[in-house]
């Protein structure tokens, strides 16, 4: 998977300045799909989280 956009503001990761948004993503799932950049759909879980792109598939935690 080629990682084009940041999982949490939805900017490119090449325009930099996205190292808080790098510890965020360590906590909390992604809002934004690092390909394409649809708005996932986010379910937090007690066990974890899943973060579903509607064309690239489902992330999860751990
Ligand atoms: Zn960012
Ligand atoms: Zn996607």
């Amino acid at each position: 998977m080629t990682e084009v956009y940041c999982g949490r503001c939805g900017l490119e990761l090449t325009a930099g300045g996205h190292d808080d948004c790098g510890w965020a993503l360590a906590l909390e799932p992604p809002r934004y799909c690092a390909e394409c950049r649809r708005r996932m759909v986010v379910q937090v879980h007690p066990m974890g989280w899943s973060a579903r792109c509607s064309v690239h598939g489902e992330l999860t935690s751990g």
